[in-house]
């Protein structure tokens, strides 16, 4: 599979690249997770793929594996973070259901009760 193109203005894309200033959590081979400038919970990390996908189902089409290496890295990033197995994991898709950064990124939180139905 031939790898998508780096958007040169995507947030997320400079992130990996180094070139804007995160907290990272985890650097993996595919994945990266990073905390959340804006956090929701004590924990709110930010899983995304190292290569450009405007959203999950983007990723999911083009990448199924890469997509799994979100969820593992998210399960490792709330066994860092000592959330003892009780953690949130969030896609938002779409301009309408909150997406505001148009690179994949799966949401972390925890570390506080979470409410369902989220809202
Ligand atoms: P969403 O609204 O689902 O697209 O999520 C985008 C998330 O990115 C929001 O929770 C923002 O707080 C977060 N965010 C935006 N800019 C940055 C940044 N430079 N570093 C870390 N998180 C960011
Ligand atoms: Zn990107």
């Amino acid at each position: 599979m031939v790898a998508p193109e780096t958007p040169r203005d995507c947030l997320f894309c400079r992130i990996v690249a180094g070139d804007v200033p995160a907290e990272i959590v985890l650097a993996g081979e595919s994945t990266v997770a990073f905390r959340d400038l804006n956090p929701q919970a004590p924990t709110h990390v930010l899983v995304i793929p190292r290569h450009h996908y405007d959203n999950a189902a983007d990723l999911a089409s083009h990448d199924p594996s890469g997509l799994a290496d979100m969820f593992a890295t998210a399960a490792q990033v709330a066994e860092r973070e000592g959330l003892s197995g009780d953690y949130r994991a969030v896609f938002n898709t779409g301009a309408g259901a909150g997406q505001t950064v148009f690179h994949a990124h799966l949401h972390v939180l925890g570390g506080r009760p979470l409410r369902w139905p989220p809202g």
